[in-house]
Parts: structure tokens; sequence; C-alpha cells
């Protein structure tokens, strides 16, 4: 699963290795395209980011998206090294003059002017910890709108903090001291605040391992360690499966309340 961190990682390597180069061929096999394809020919990759989970690519006035979910993956070939996976996972292919770009399997690949594709994540996406308009406050005040929902579950909605995944909301809570049971409207000020600044925190801790092709897992404190003792009180971390999302939840009963 690609949470925000890796998302934004990935759109970083791409452009480092691809460089100034520009598009000499683009095929797209399925997806949503609201503008044909071939106009990213000639054209460079100007940067590439991310917001929450998608990966955007900028080229001129144009915006590839995708979001690639559980399966989708990104490979960079050089120009004259032939595709690792069959052509039929092939969902977009970006030959540049050197380089080849090709998107597998992701369940969204889209195509369309950048401000559309803005204007559409800004409208149904959160703050995310990695974008330049990140602020604790806006990140508190998209998490009280949830008064009555658990705060395990509030974490995961893509509309409050964007790219948060089942390991980064595990993590912050753990941190933050704070049971993924309670409600929002239970949380204090100051606990609303600290999950807000850990999920920058761990965010940016995340996306700079990723950068560097490291393992995240030296950052790991509760995530996938069921039975295993807590980092901090020594007590058995439990896991259950959290109700209504239904994802894995790790949880030190004790130090967090
Ligand atoms: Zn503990």
């Amino acid at each position: 699963m690609t949470e925000g961190p890796t998302a934004k990682a990935k759109a970083v390597i791409v452009k480092r290795m691809v460089g100034d180069e520009v598009v000499t061929e683009a095929i797209m096999r399925s997806g949503r395209s609201n503008i044909d394809v071939g106009n990213l020919v000639g054209l460079r990759l100007d940067y590439a980011d991310a917001y929450g989970k998608n990966i955007l690519f900028v080229f001129g006035d144009y915006m590839v998206r995708t979001h690639l979910m559980m399966y989708g993956t990104i490979h960079i070939y050089d120009f004259d090294e032939s595709l690792t996976k069959p052509e039929s996972k092939m969902r977009l292919m970006l030959i540049f003059e050197s380089k080849k770009v090709v998107i597998y399997n992701a369940p969204i690949v889209e195509i369309d002017y950048k401000w559309r594709i803005l204007d559409k994540l800004k409208r149904t996406l959160g703050v995310d910890p990695l974008r330049d308009d990140w602020s604790v406050e806006k990140a508190v005040m998209l998490i009280r709108r949830h008064g009555d929902r658990k705060i395990g579950d509030v974490l995961l909605d893509q509309r409050v903090i964007a790219g948060i995944g089942n390991i980064l909301r595990n993590e912050i809570l753990f941190r933050a001291k704070i049971h993924p049971e309670r409600l929002v409207k239970d949380l204090s000020q100051k606990e609303v605040e600290r999950i807000a600044r850990y999920a920058w925190e761990l965010s940016w801790e995340f996306f700079r391992r990723k950068i560097e092709r490291k393992r995240i897992a030296p950052l790991l404190m509760v995530y996938n360690k069921a039975r295993k003792p807590c980092p901090r009180c020594g007590r058995p971390i439990r896991l259950y499966y959290q109700k209504p999302n239904g994802r894995k939840t790790f949880v030190c009963d004790y130090c967090q309340r």
C-alpha cells in the first residue's frame, strides 16, 4: 500500500531519473484522459510530486495523475531495456530520450489539464503533511469536524489528513499516546495537536528514508508487532481489527489512553 510519503518519494525519484528529457512517445492503454495523450510528446517533466496518495507528473499545462492503490507500480527502464512485466499489465508508458517510465496495474491513471486535476484534489482531500500548505491548525480543524467518530478511523479519512495510511496512523497514535478507539469529541485540544504534529513529523521521516531507498522498518514501533513487547512499557502489543474500517490496529492498551 502506497502511503503519502511513498507516493512523494516515487515522484521525486522519477524526476531525478528523467531529468530534463522530453517525452518522445506516450502510450496509454487504459485510463481516463480528457486530453490526447499525444499532447505530452515534446514536453519535459517540469516537476513530479504527490498529493495525499496520488502521484502527479506535470508537463506544461498538463498533468498525469496516478493512484497505485494495492497493486500498482511505477518502473523506470533504460531506453533499450525490455519491459519486465507483461504488456497487458501496462497502463501508461512515457518514453523519454534515454528512459522509459511505465505505470503497471494502477487502478487510476488520469491525464488532464493541471488546473482541473488540482482543483478536484483540493476539493476532495484534506491537508497533506508533505505539502507547503500544511498547518497544524488546519489539520486540527479538519479532525474536529468528525467529533462522533473514533480518532483511529478519522486518521484514515483522506478528506482529513491526506496521505495517511494504515502504517502511519498506527505509528502516529502510538507516539501521541492516544488510543485509536477514543472519540474525537473526547480528545483535548493538546491531544489533537499532538496527533497533527506527529502526522507531520512521521510523514517526513518516512519520506526521507524512502527517498534514500532505505527500509522504514526501524521507524516502526507497533505496526505488525502483535504480542511483541511495547517499546515503552514492555507489555504486549495487541492486534485487533478496528470498526468500522476493518483495518489492522496495533495498540498498547496501557500507554495509549
Ligand atoms: Zn506500552
